[in-house]
């Protein structure tokens, strides 16, 4: 079996987004609680890792000197018109307090995952805490403010590694599909709810990257509504063959909870069965896999699925192995029955008729544009 780490810190337990704001970080706590309680943090190939705050060194692979600057020193109480510029201090992006320490931390989960799959020391790591794909160089948004996702992808490209970034939070990854937006050795995949109806805006189909990286960008766009087979029509559709032809020697997938039924912010329709036949779907792939959280504004669905994730990752699928469904009591949503898998949700006729033929389309549209640039 595969060595599997689970990243996380205590330490930043002592930071909160501003109460009102829908960016919970409790929830990669109530994650370890869940998994830990399920034993699934110890033994048979699977270990737990507390990084440490990014090296700005580090950070400076992607964003600039002038950000990080901004962003540390409003962090620290100086805020200025120039960083609100640059997006922090937005309604999105506030300033509170630890927001520097927090963002680093965060990133350096991500980072130390990156240098264990590039050290051998492991095929397989989590942290729960990063994802945040929509910071841009020189731009907080949509409440990241670092952009982890794109430095674990800048780290092992440098490397020399074929990076597939796989994205599967229902918002657009545009920081890091703008990241690589003209380079071939990161082939960057975003499945999103339908920008027309959704922030960033962006990740039409048409977005297919440019230069060298043309056809190494890749949008599916989902109508609102979608549900769990029409997702997986789009991603065996598209996903699969493109995968299998790049041959990265890597993913970095961001697994973003806010594509699932019932999240507060958007509005697909998906249960979290659909992530993890998407999961197993990589893991039989047979590459190491960095993943890390992101999105998620439903706090019990996205702890579920993260936990979820993190028991098929480590190889005790609870969908295959009802002992250890047992984890699920310490969960509080009446909804749910125990185990940690969604029920399945009823799709109605007029959800089948209007998602459907939008999917195809889509699937049409990506073919014609992206599968010949891969021999496909
Ligand atoms: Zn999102």
């Amino acid at each position: 079996m595969r060595q599997a780490v689970f990243i996380y810190s205590t330490e930043s337990e002592k930071y909160l987004y501003p109460p009102e704001h829908p960016f919970n970080t409790i929830r990669a706590k109530r994650v370890r609680e869940i998994v830990s309680s399920m034993g699934l943090l110890s033994d048979s190939g699977r270990s737990e890792v507390a990084p440490v705050a990014a090296e700005r060194m580090m950070l400076k692979k992607f964003h600039t000197a002038r950000y990080l600057h901004a962003l540390k020193t409003a962090a620290a109480g100086h805020w200025s018109a120039e960083a609100l510029e640059m997006g922090i201090g937005s309604s999105d992006c506030p300033v509170f307090k630890g927001l520097y320490e927090y963002a680093v931390l965060a990133t350096g989960g991500t980072l130390a995952a990156a240098k264990m799959i590039l050290s051998g020391e492991t095929e397989l790591a989590f942290n729960p805490s990063g994802g945040y794909h929509h910071a841009g160089p020189e731009l907080a948004a949509g409440f990241c403010y670092i952009n982890d996702v794109a430095l674990a992808c800048i780290v092992l490209a440098e490397q020399k590694k074929r990076v597939l970034y796989l994205d599967v939070d229902v918002h657009h990854g545009d920081g890091v599909a703008n990241a690589f937006y003209d380079r071939s050795d990161v082939l960057t995949i975003s499945l999103h709810q339908n920008p027309k109806t959704l922030f960033p805006g962006t990740g039409f189909e048409h977005e297919i990257g440019t230069g060298e990286g043309k056809g190494y960008c890749v949008n599916v766009p989902l109508p609102v509504g979608t549900y769990d087979q029409a997702y997986m029509k789009a991603f065996e559709a598209i996903v699969l063959p493109l995968m299998k032809a790049y041959n990265p020697d890597v993913i970095v997938f961001e697994l973003g909870a806010d594509a699932l039924a019932g999240d507060p912010l958007a509005n697909l329709s998906l249960t979290n069965n659909a992530y993890a036949e998407i999961i197993n779907h990589l893991m039989n792939f047979g590459k190491p896999i960095l993943a890390t959280g992101g999105g998620g504004y439903n706090v019990e669905n996205t702890v579920r699925a993260w936990a979820l994730a993190w028991s098929i990752f480590c190889g005790a699928d609870p969908g295959e192995d009802i002992h250890h469904a047992v984890g699920g009591v310490l969960l509080e949503s009446t909804e749910w029955q125990g185990g940690l898998r969604d029920r399945a949700l009823a799709v109605s006729d007029s959800q089948r008729e209007t998602v459907m033929p939008a999917i195809e389309a889509t699937i049409e549209k990506i073919k014609t544009s992206i599968f010949p640039i891969h021999g496909l």
